[in-house]
């Protein structure tokens, strides 16, 4: 919001190097390994105009703030309003530009609990005193500092779709207008996000559409189509953020069966180089344990290699599941290191963690260190049939 882009000179540069740096990074590292494979990126859910908000919950005004940094956070919070990704990514490009998503963060580069009139302040670096005050009401009636993170994204999901902000007074709903179908979306909602709710004195598009392409790809698993501009607000039937509730034969589907009913084939595709299965779910996602158990690992990994924030189970009798490439593997109540966990229970929310070039769950099950193939186990729990018995799933046959 500020007249101009709120970092000095040199952080700015510092961070150009940084983007820079990074797409030297994409260009040499191989293939990683886990990965989703073509045919599984062009299924992906967001290509399904029925598409759902992945995360529902109830009770709360804004939803939680899931995720390991604060761009995944901010990612999921529009998600859960179900934004569509696209405009998310344009509404992201912007943010990365004003603010690099730090919202403590004070035109010039120091760092502040509080806006001072005239001086661009937090995430989108408002200026005017009359849009700080809003700002610092909201944090007070929330008993929290206006350098909140939650408290700012309420304040501007409030201005993007509240009749008496300033900003739809003065704008109506340009961004919720733009056609996340068309080719020239991304640039479309990142063109009018800097234009009628940034508006800058110099207008930086190339800068803040490179930004909203790396998030797009970073969170968005592919450039998504189908869907409105706002994935329905009011149809809800999503299960609460707690746990899946339907058991058959003592075990649940990893994600809430939704996830089945849309494609099945998420479940039953195989794995691209081991027994194991790859299910694409968009970042957020509510997974559940399969089966009881001890949790032994979590995190899996650090956020950058291997399953990355994952959750590794130990079911007994020799059976281990490890539940790869969370958002938050570890951190969430009752499902850390130690804890025994009930069949359905909530354990993380999925992401793209680790080796990984779009977001799924990679779940992978082995029986006295043997790999084996979860297929048919997820096919009958998707179908509400019997499970088969872990221990006489297969060994092969579902990898190529
Ligand atoms: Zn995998």
């Amino acid at each position: 919001m500020s007249s101009h882009a709120i970092m000095r000179p040199r952080i700015k540069r510092a961070v150009q190097a940084a983007a820079l740096l990074a797409g030297a990074i994409l260009i040499v590292i191989p293939q990683p390994v886990s990965a989703l494979d073509p045919v599984t990126s062009t299924l992906h859910p967001w290509y399904n105009p029925d598409f759902k908000a992945n995360r529902c919950v109830p009770g709360t005004g804004s939803p939680q703030l899931v995720g390991s940094e604060n761009a995944e956070k901010i990612w999921n919070y529009f998600l859960a309003k179900r934004v569509h990704p696209v405009l998310i990514a344009g509404i992201m490009g912007n943010m990365q530009a004003e603010s690099g998503f730090r919202p403590d963060i004070v035109q010039g580069g120091s760092t502040s609990n509080t806006p001072r009139p005239g001086v661009g302040f937090g995430l989108s670096q408002w200026t005017p005193a009359g849009r700080q005050k809003l700002l610092i009401d909201r944090a007070k009636a929330a008993g929290k500092q206006p350098s909140d993170l939650g408290v700012q994204l309420d304040y501007i999901w409030w201005e993007l779709t509240d009749q008496a902000s300033f900003y739809k007074k003065r704008a109506g709903d340009p961004l919720f207008a733009v056609d996340p179908n068309s080719s020239s979306a991304l640039r479309d909602a990142t063109n009018v996000y800097l234009l009628k709710y940034e508006a800058p004195k110099v207008p930086n598009l190339s800068e803040r559409l490179s930004a909203a392409k790396r998030i797009l790809a970073k969170y968005g698993g592919n450039t998504p189509t189908g869907g409105g501009s706002v994935i329905s607000e009011s149809e809800d039937a999503c299960a609460p953020d707690g746990s899946n509730g339907s058991l058959i034969g003592g075990m649940s589907l990893p994600t809430d069966q939704k996830w089945y009913d849309h494609n099945p084939r998420f479940f039953t595709k195989p794995h691209h180089d081991y027994p194991a299965a790859d299910i694409p779910v968009p970042v957020g996602t509510p997974i559940y344990a399969v089966t009881a158990g001890t949790v032994i690992q979590a995190p899996t990994s650090s956020a950058r290699s291997g399953y990355g924030l994952g959750v590794k189970i130990d079911a007994g009798n020799g059976i281990i599941m490890i539940y790869g490439h969370g958002t938050d593997g570890g951190s969430i109540q009752g499902a850390k290191k130690g804890d025994v966990v009930k069949p359905g229970q909530l354990i993380m929310h999925s992401g793209n963690t680790g080796r990984s070039t779009g977001p799924h769950l990679h779940l992978e099950i082995r029986v006295n260190g043997t790999k084996v193939c979860p297929q048919n186990l997820l096919d009958a729990l998707g179908k509400g049939q019997t499970p088969p018995d872990i221990k006489s799933l297969p060994r092969s046959g579902c990898s190529y």
